[in-house]
């Protein structure tokens, strides 16, 4: 049978990765196909069933299903563990494993716009929810100086924290704390959905007490120039936007479902296209 690899999401119109993916199958040269599937809440199990009945080869998983999901595949590895998400599984011996990529994907597109070890500098994240967990767990692997988080819901930024494996220095407070205190950070990581399509006008926090040597990130990638990044552009601050991010954990989707490593560049234009903007 030809390999057959999809996404589970709800709504998944809208996603891109059925065309980095497919695009990625032709280049490797593997007769295969990448499809996305709208799953409900309540249809997931079965969802999960009868992709193992029809022997997919792997999948990704996005919003709703990546804790969901964690109930219905027979092994989980170490750091989906640990993230208490998934958002890739593969088949291996029959059987359906589950990972999660996001806080790799994060990790290199950070690291291009990095000229200091993680170990040197300090963080800031701005939000507490599923993909801030993933980027805090694998940054934190690399001790960083410290790695605050500002939640809206403070609680939710102290869980993350209280969680946190390993020795990290890290505190959790208001978006106003944080404003106030932004001086004191080397890379600020915004992760909520502030300044997503369509609310393009909205941006977390004021940039204007940033260092000028701060590193910007924002994982929203609709707009691709989101109003946080546009800001930091004007005050000359060094941005990384979320196309990177997602494009990363693609990649290393599709590494683990087929071994080879795709032209992230290649994905990162299509993405880029897709949303309107000029393809590198
Ligand atoms: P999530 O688990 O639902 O977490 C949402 C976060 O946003 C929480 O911290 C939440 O605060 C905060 N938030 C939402 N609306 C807010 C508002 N109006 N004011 C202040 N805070 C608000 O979602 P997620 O999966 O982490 O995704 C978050 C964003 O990242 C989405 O825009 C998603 O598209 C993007 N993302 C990008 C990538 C990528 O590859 N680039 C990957 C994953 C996610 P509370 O805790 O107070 O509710």
């Amino acid at each position: 049978m030809k390999p057959l690899y999809a996404l589970i999401a709800n709504p998944v119109g809208h996603s891109m990765s059925p065309d980095i993916h497919n695009a990625a199958l032709k280049e490797a040269g593997i007769d295969g196909h990448y499809h996305g599937f709208q799953v409900e809440k309540n249809q997931l199990e079965y969802a999960i069933k009868g992709m193992k009945a029809l022997g997919i080869s792997g999948f990704n998983v996005t919003v709703p299903h990546k804790v969901e999901i964690m109930q219905y595949l027979d092994k989980i590895d170490v750091t989906a563990e640990r993230l208490k998400a998934v958002n890739t599984v593969r088949l291996e011996d029959g059987h359906f494993v589950g990972y999660n990529t996001d806080g790799e994907g994060f990790l290199h597109s950070l690291l291009d716009a990095l000229d200091q070890p993680l170990s040197q500098l300090s963080f800031l994240m701005i939000g507490a929810g599923g993909a801030a967990s993933a980027i805090y767990t694998t940054i934190a692997e690399y001790a960083p100086k410290r790695f605050d988080i500002t939640n809206r819901t403070i609680e939710k930024a102290e869980a993350l924290i209280e969680n946190a494996v390993g020795k990290i220095t890290s505190s959790a407070f208001a978006l106003k704390t944080a404003e106030e205190r932004l001086g004191d950070y080397d890379v600020i990581i915004h992760t909520t959905s502030i300044g997503m399509y369509p609310n393009v006008n909205e941006t977390p926090l004021s940039l204007a007490n940033a260092k000028k040597t701060a590193v910007i990130c924002d994982i929203v990638y609709n707009p691709l120039e989101t109003k946080l990044l546009s800001e930091a552009k004007q005050l000359g601050l060094k941005t990384v936007d979320g196309v990177g991010m997602f494009v990363g954990q693609a990649a290393r989707a599709f590494e683990l479902w087929t071994g080879i490593t795709p032209d992230v560049k290649k994905m990162k234009s299509i993405v880029i296209e897709k949303l309107g903007g000029t393809p590198c």
